[in-house]
């Protein structure tokens, strides 16, 4: 398959075709062209042509895309085309087909990467003009991370602020999932056996913790702004600084937010953004670039000790970028002091590194434990691949439902209401759930079982016919009370308990776990094939823990809301927080009629 890849910016386009076999190895990849416009301006710009560099007249981005055709022209049997897209947001975890919805839904995430969503929409919409007949695709920076869990992903900081959407995300997805495999690939071992640290060190740069095969945590966070010493970015920073510079020096949000992109990194403490320079000032003796280095290299240093943490232990560290695969002596700075973690480096390995034909070599000192090694990035050529496999992927919409997680409640008679709250007594409705007419009730309940109390338990309305009281296994520890898992509304021959209110109590069966079930509005159960009492397994694999409920009882509704309900011991082994999107497998055990 034969795939033209772009990564557009504001002031480059690099793009290349390749020739790859869907899920082949990655070594095996062909890049049939790589070309890239450099640095336009009003004079033109620099044009790669292969190895070849030579000024050409294109002044901007839009010039320089309507002159690919002509650089690749030759190329036969192109059958795709994949954009680098840098912020995909929560919602895209893998590749995904360019249709005017998902081109809506990646301009609405320009707010979160301002600089380079724009740039690569752009780049989206000529090709689009140009090759109207091919499918275009965008592979995202972020996909990778999206497997963090909320612990790496949260900061600690006001809940208004995390519902407005604030959270780690973490980029160069699509560099550390290459090298990752690569490395793995490389050693002859499987990633999901091994623990990765990915260190891109180029212009941008990061560190990525894979173990097993998936994205842990990555050093930038929100933005790209966050964790290493980057080219012209500050990465970590106290954000104190910025109520002490407006103090100090009158400067406002936007100066020091432009400051710490663009004036920050190895150019805010040498003048200069790249390393070359200050390595070889630094060799001259100058004392402003020796101290870039040291602190550029003890950051990184931090994040492989830290990372090893993270996952309980290193196996593979990996470096790429322009720094991490041209310069020995920044990879043996980084590693200098990390052999009381198995971390050592041979000398003449690290020297004699050459990385023609994609290689991967390996730079440890002999006995070393954890494996070291260099590969270029070749994020083109992964989002290539990535096209591929989904091209060749048998095609299949998913179904996905929102899923709720339901906290212990109770659903009371009229008769448990007087009871609890005195004759004549009406609840007294609080908040609107999400299946019409449904709302949990200002009053609260305790629950009195004989090893335990558990006060404070929501009453859900309207009232029923019979109360029932639904709690999770861990509650039923609590209790002391042994609960079955019930669908609601069975509940003949479950366990007694007491309920007690304001004033008097309530002793009741009906006391269950309640069975996983998905409320599903008529209209969604005959689109997707199902009906009441069907049973589907519904996996939560982009979320928390990955997790995949075998099972959920599917219960139509003419209006009911479409949703997956859980419980909290269920949400807990999902690793789930707040809310979370499951995906409906492809078996149904239809109801027995
Ligand atoms: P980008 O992130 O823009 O793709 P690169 O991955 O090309 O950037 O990395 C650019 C960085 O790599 C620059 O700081 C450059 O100085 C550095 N670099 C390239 N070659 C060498 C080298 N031989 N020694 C040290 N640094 C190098």
């Amino acid at each position: 398959m034969r795939i033209l890849v772009f990564n557009a910016g504001s002031s480059s386009l690099k793009f290349g075709v390749f020739d790859l076999a869907p899920g082949g190895a990655l070594a095996q990849a062909r890049q049939l062209y790589k070309g890239s416009f450099d640095r336009f301006g009003p004079e033109g710009c620099d044009f790669r042509d292969n190895a070849q560099l030579q000024p050409a007249p294109h002044r901007t981005l839009d010039e320089a895309i309507r002159a690919v055709p002509d650089a690749i022209r030759g190329i036969e049997g192109i059958t795709a085309i994949g954009h680098r897209i840098a912020h995909g947001g929560e919602a895209y975890d893998g590749p995904v087909q360019i249709t005017p919805q998902i081109r809506a839904g990646i301009e609405a995430l320009t707010p979160l990467a301002p600089l380079h969503n724009p740039a690569n929409l752009a780049a989206l919409d000529l090709a689009t003009r140009i090759w109207p007949d091919l499918p275009q695709w965008a592979v995202f920076d972020t996909s990778f991370h999206l497997t963090n869990p909320a612990r790496a992903t949260t900061y600690a900081v006001p809940a208004e602020w995390r519902q407005a959407g604030l959270r780690r995300y973490g980029f160069h997805g699509t560099s550390h999932k290459y090298v990752a495999r690569r490395a793995a690939e490389a050693l002859g071992q499987k990633l999901r056996a091994l623990r990765v640290l990915s260190l891109h060190l180029g212009n941008g740069a990061s560190a990525c913790a894979v173990a097993f095969g998936q994205s842990i945590d990555s050093s930038m966070g929100m933005t790209p702004l966050e964790g290493l010493v980057m080219g012209t970015r500050s990465g970590d920073v106290d954000p104190g600084l910025f109520g002490y510079l407006e103090r100090r020096l009158g400067l406002d949000i936007a100066q020091i937010e432009a400051a710490l992109y663009s004036e920050s990194g190895l150019l805010g403490l040498t003048g200069s953004s790249d390393m070359r320079d200050v390595e070889a000032r630094a060799a001259d003796g100058d004392a402003e670039a020796q101290l870039a280095i040291h602190i550029y290299a003890y950051r990184a240093r931090k994040y492989i000790g830290a990372y090893a943490a993270a996952m309980g232990g290193l196996d593979v560290l990996v470096f790429t970028g322009g720094i991490g695969e041209n310069s020995p002596s920044m990879r043996r700075r980084i590693c200098d002091g990390l052999e009381f973690m198995g971390l050592k480096l041979d000398h003449d390995r690290n020297l004699a590194v050459d990385l023609d034909n994609r290689a991967a070599p390996q730079i440890q000192a002999y006995g070393a434990r954890v494996n070291v090694l260099v590969t270029e990035t070749a994020e083109q050529l992964m989002i290539a691949h990535e096209v591929a496999s989904a091209m060749a992927a048998p095609e299949r919409t998913p179904l996905r439902v929102p899923v709720a997680v339901s906290a212990r409640h109770v659903h009371l008679c009229a008769h448990a209401v007087e009871a609890l709250f005195g004759k004549g007594y009406t609840l007294t409705p609080d908040k609107p759930l999400r299946q019409k007419g449904h709302w949990a009730a200002h009053e609260r309940v305790t629950l009195h079982g004989p090893k335990g109390e558990i006060a404070n338990v929501a009453i859900l309305g309207p009232l029923r016919e019979r109360t029932q009281v639904e709690i999770s296994r861990t509650d039923s520890f609590a209790l002391g009370v042994d609960a079955p898992v019930r669908q609601s509304g069975l509940l003949d021959g479950t366990p007694q308990i007491r309920l007690i209110g304001p004033a008097g109590q309530f002793d009741t069966d009906g006391l269950i776990i309640a069975a996983r079930h998905i409320h599903m509005s008529s209209a969604d159960a005959e689109c997707w094939g199902l009906a009441d009492g069907d049973r589907v397994d519904v996996s939560l694999d982009r979320t928390g823990r990955g997790l995949t409920f075998a099972g959920v009882l599917v219960r139509v509704a003419e209006n009911a809301f479409t949703e997956m309900h859980i419980d909290t011991d269920e949400a807990n082994a999902a690793g789930i927080i707040g809310g979370a999107e499951g995906e409906l497998g492809p078996d149904v055990v239809h109801a027995q009629i």
